[in-house]
């Protein structure tokens, strides 16, 4: 029963899932409370959930593309030269399943903002 990753707040790996009255999932932290927004689906919930897991692992787009789409820390490895700006921001498409640039070759999620 390790479909939930560890707590992205305290590190935990007491969350649960939960239905809510209105019929929503969330998944919930018991060590630390925290919570997500409500989700349609169960699986949305844990997808919700999992994809605020510490995570600094680049994931090759060739083994692994992202499941929601948004904004992702890419590695560029197709660029024509090779610079720092080889790793930057670009807009991941999950009807699509593609980013906005055939450069990419690794991405990862991007890190969460400062408190
Ligand atoms: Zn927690």
């Amino acid at each position: 029963m390790s479909e939930l990753k560890p707590c992205p707040c305290c590190g935990s790996c007491e969350a649960s899932i939960k239905v809510m009255t209105v019929g929503t999932f969330r998944v919930f932290c018991e060590s630390c409370r925290l919570c997500i927004p409500g989700c349609q689906t169960r699986e949305e919930a844990v997808e919700a959930w999992n994809i605020r897991a510490p995570q600094s692992q680049w994931i090759s787009v060739a083994n692994e593309l992202p499941k929601i789409s948004g904004p992702y820390w890419t590695f560029n490895g197709d660029d024509a030269n090779e610079s720092v700006i080889q790793q930057r921001v670009h807009m991941y498409d999950s009807d699509h399943r593609q980013f906005n640039s055939h450069t990419v070759t690794h991405w990862m999620q991007l890190p969460e903002p400062p408190q």
